[in-house]
């Protein structure tokens, strides 16, 4: 089972590491940024609703969000796992998220943070602007998106940290470098698993 959240500021990779992730753990990446930029571009009624906020860089009203998240995970594909990339975002999502997965007896195995210096942020993303051509790569946007960030989203560092699932990696580099690092951060679950299991095995040694 693997139940993974990419956390990171706009432009750290989570988008590229979580495809990429997705292939090697064979199971789905979700991005919320892209099923709402498919929905803009389809001119469907979710679309009309966050074109608005998609092009300001703010972010979309939790209700709206979550719904469609909730959606998404009930999706048969997300049922072994799933890579969440751009959710949640707030501590909002965080509660919600909390209860779709108690819902079905499930928990978070990660939550992977990308962490990169602002500076090659913006950076990055003024190149894919111009690559691209996306709504909410231009300077005034990226810089709205890096404060919503930092006020709504960072927090989430500390919530999960606390939690004991949050592993931060170092998003500057080779893109193939950075997967490395997140794969590396993953195995650390296993290994954890076994020292418990050893542990354990220990523990009953001793008292049989
Ligand atoms: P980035 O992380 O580079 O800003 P995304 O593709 O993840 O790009 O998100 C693009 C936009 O989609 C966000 O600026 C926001 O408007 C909307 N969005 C994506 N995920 C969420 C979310 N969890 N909550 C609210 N809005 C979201």
């Amino acid at each position: 089972m693997t139940r993974l959240v990419l956390l990171g500021p706009p432009g750290a990779g989570k988008g590229t590491q979580a495809a990429l992730l997705s292939e090697r753990l064979g199971v789905p990446a979700i991005s919320t940024g892209d099923i709402f930029r498919a929905n803009v571009a389809g001119e469907t009624e979710l679309g009309l609703t966050v074109k608005r906020y998609l092009d300001a860089g703010e972010y979309v009203p939790d209700s709206v969000t979550n719904a469609m998240v909730r959606d998404r995970l009930q999706q048969p594909d997300a049922a072994a796992g799933f890579i969440l990339d751009g959710y949640p975002r707030t501590t909002e999502q965080v509660r919600e998220l909390d209860g779709m997965l108690a819902e079905s007896g499930a928990q978070l195995d990660r939550v992977l943070e990308i962490t990169a210096d602002t500076d090659e942020l913006v950076r990055r993303l003024v190149a894919r602007g111009q690559a691209q051509g996306r709504s909410d790569d231009t300077e005034d946007v990226i810089r709205n998106r890096q404060r919503v960030y930092l006020e709504q989203t960072a927090p989430l560092v500390q919530v999960y940290s606390e939690r004991a699932v949050l592993r931060s990696v170092d998003g500057l580099g080779e893109v193939a470098e950075v997967t490395e690092r997140l794969v590396q951060a993953l195995d650390a679950v296993v290994d954890l698993r076994e020292i418990r299991l050893d542990d354990v095995r220990a523990g009953d040694a001793v008292a049989g």
